[in-house]
């Protein structure tokens, strides 16, 4: 009978740990990026990582000189 409040009281304080860390605001919230749409294939790229060029937006330069090209 003692072993059986031993693994009932272990039971509960790992239940109590689990509830504690799993209630914890994650404080690491994934940035949200700007995508834009290559218009020469329609890939969508990051704003930031995307070839610019004569007002369009490409998701490579072969594709940015493929399009004036
Ligand atoms: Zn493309």
């Amino acid at each position: 009978m003692k072993i059986f409040f031993l693994l009932v009281s272990a039971g509960l304080v790992w239940w109590i740990l689990r509830t504690l860390r799993d209630s914890r605001p994650s404080t690491a919230k994934p940035k949200i990026k700007n995508m834009v749409s290559c218009d020469y294939c329609g890939l969508h790229v990051p704003e930031d990582e995307c070839i610019r060029q004569n007002g369009h937006n490409y998701c490579s330069k072969e594709h940015a000189q493929k399009d004036s090209g």
